[in-house]
């Protein structure tokens, strides 16, 4: 989405300590309630290993709530002390990257996770609910069959710091940090297509421009446009690329001024010019709307996916709905069984027109 190469930021927690009671009933129902979530947590996998083994899925939500859960009348050191062994010392690299070191850690825990108003204590049933597990079962299953290569990498479904919903922790993997995430299936299906794209694509060894602005705004691209794909017509191009109508149609009207101001940029492996395109605090151009890489390579892909030849460059026509839809099913189905369709998409998409 809109957090990779997040920065891990490290804040003073100013919350007062709070005492941990949030699984604690005082009547039988509640205790029944809370064996009936044991039994569900319990159920979650620790671990799940997906996509031929390149895709693993860590979740690290049901090893904080099976502690929480059995620790009912413990002293808050003490459950403290079990996340520190159970939940960062296993995963301590994700940790590191996303929160920081086991202090930084203890600290998190004791005085946000343990309070009595974080998410974790009501939103658990809703995560539950999810069947994660199953979602990323079916959706790294049709990205292989749109792209016929396996996503890689490493999620870590998490009760965590909230610094993002998901995003992207460099080499570490990625995160889904349901502090920040609502429990919303469609929203969180669509985000996870466009990140499982990312992690097909950057599956490709042999990118010759590897760590290139372009590059980037690519692959921001290509999982922007194989999640309207994805959603079948229930999010239009606008909403794909994390645009307002207004701002899609700004950049429509404006399509060939944000290609002139990208041109200088696209072979920059520079961080602040991968921001002045990709980032979404960002403006190309003056009253644009941000993140413009993100538009100008979905245009691309609605324009060069026709049949598998590319088409001669962006045209204003990248929103009509019926042209792209055709264009989607020509290139999905009909190139050759087995063939690493994205990947031909991708190095096809190298927009060397943009670089003349
Ligand atoms: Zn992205």
């Amino acid at each position: 989405m809109y957090y990779h190469r997040m920065d891990c930021v490290k804040v003073i927690l100013l919350l007062p300590l709070a005492v941990f009671s949030g699984f604690r009933g005082n009547a039988q129902s509640s205790q029944a309630e809370s064996s009936a979530l044991m039994r569900r947590v319990d159920a979650v996998p620790k671990e799940v290993s997906l996509a031929d083994g390149s895709l693993k899925i860590v979740n690290l939500y049901k090893i904080e709530a099976s502690v929480l859960l059995r620790s009912p009348s413990r002293a808050p050191a003490e459950i403290v002390d079990q996340l520190a062994r159970d939940v960062y010392t296993p995963y301590s690299a994700f940790w590191r990257g996303y929160l920081g070191d086991e202090a930084a850690f203890r600290e998190w825990a004791e005085t946000k996770l343990l309070a009595t108003t974080h998410p974790i204590h009501s939103h658990l049933p809703a995560v539950l609910d999810l069947d994660l597990n199953r979602q990323f079962t079916q959706l790294s299953k049709w990205v292989y069959q749109i792209s016929g290569k396996q996503p890689l990498g490493t999620w870590y479904v998490v009760f965590g710091p909230g610094w993002t919903n998901m995003g992207g922790l460099g080499d570490i993997g990625m995160v889904l940090d349901f502090t920040r995430q609502e429990q919303n299936r469609e929203a969180i299906e669509f985000v996870l297509v466009h990140e499982l794209t990312h992690q097909v694509n950057s599956a490709r060894p042999d990118d010759p421009n590897q760590g290139t602005v372009l590059q980037r705004i690519v692959s921001e691209g290509l999982a922007s446009y194989a999640a309207y794909v994805w959603a079948a017509g229930r999010k239009t191009p606008a909403e794909s690329v994390f645009y307002t109508l207004e701002e899609w149609q700004w950049a429509i009207a404006h399509e060939e001024q944000l290609i002139a101001a990208a041109r200088p940029y696209l072979l920059s492996k520079e961080r602040k010019d991968d921001d002045r395109l990709a980032a979404r605090n960002k403006h190309l151009l003056e009253g644009g709307p941000a993140a413009a890489g993100y538009f100008l390579d979905f245009g691309l892909c609605n324009n060069t996916w026709k049949g598998g030849v590319r088409s001669p460059g962006p045209r204003r026509s990248t929103c009509q709905f019926g042209r792209c839809w055709t264009g989607v099913h020509i290139h999905f189905n009909d190139l050759p069984r087995g063939e690493p369709r994205l990947r031909l998409a991708a190095v096809s998409l190298s927009p060397r027109k943009w670089l003349r």
